[in-house]
């Protein structure tokens, strides 16, 4: 009977240790990921037509901003 205490003190003292070391095995969980702050382009519109580009692909003239160069000469012209 002894005998049969001994292990089942061996087994739960294994498991209490398994438990242990399983629990600090398993990797904290890492926060959740926020998307990564993506540059959003400025949308800016042609003064000529109207077109609505992207501030990086806009020609721009003083203030205003045109899609083409044959706009922004066209409403140079006509000022
Ligand atoms: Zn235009």
């Amino acid at each position: 009977m002894s005998r049969f205490l001994f292990f089942l003190l061996l087994a739960v003292i294994a498991w209490i240790w398994f438990k242990k070391s399983s629990r600090s095995d398993t990797p904290q969980r890492p926060p959740a990921r926020t998307p990564p702050d993506v540059p959003v382009e400025r949308i800016v519109q042609c003064a000529h037509c109207g077109l609505r580009l992207p501030e990086g692909e806009a020609l721009v003239s003083g203030k205003d901003h045109f899609c083409c160069a044959e706009h922004r000469n066209a409403q140079n012209v006509g000022r």
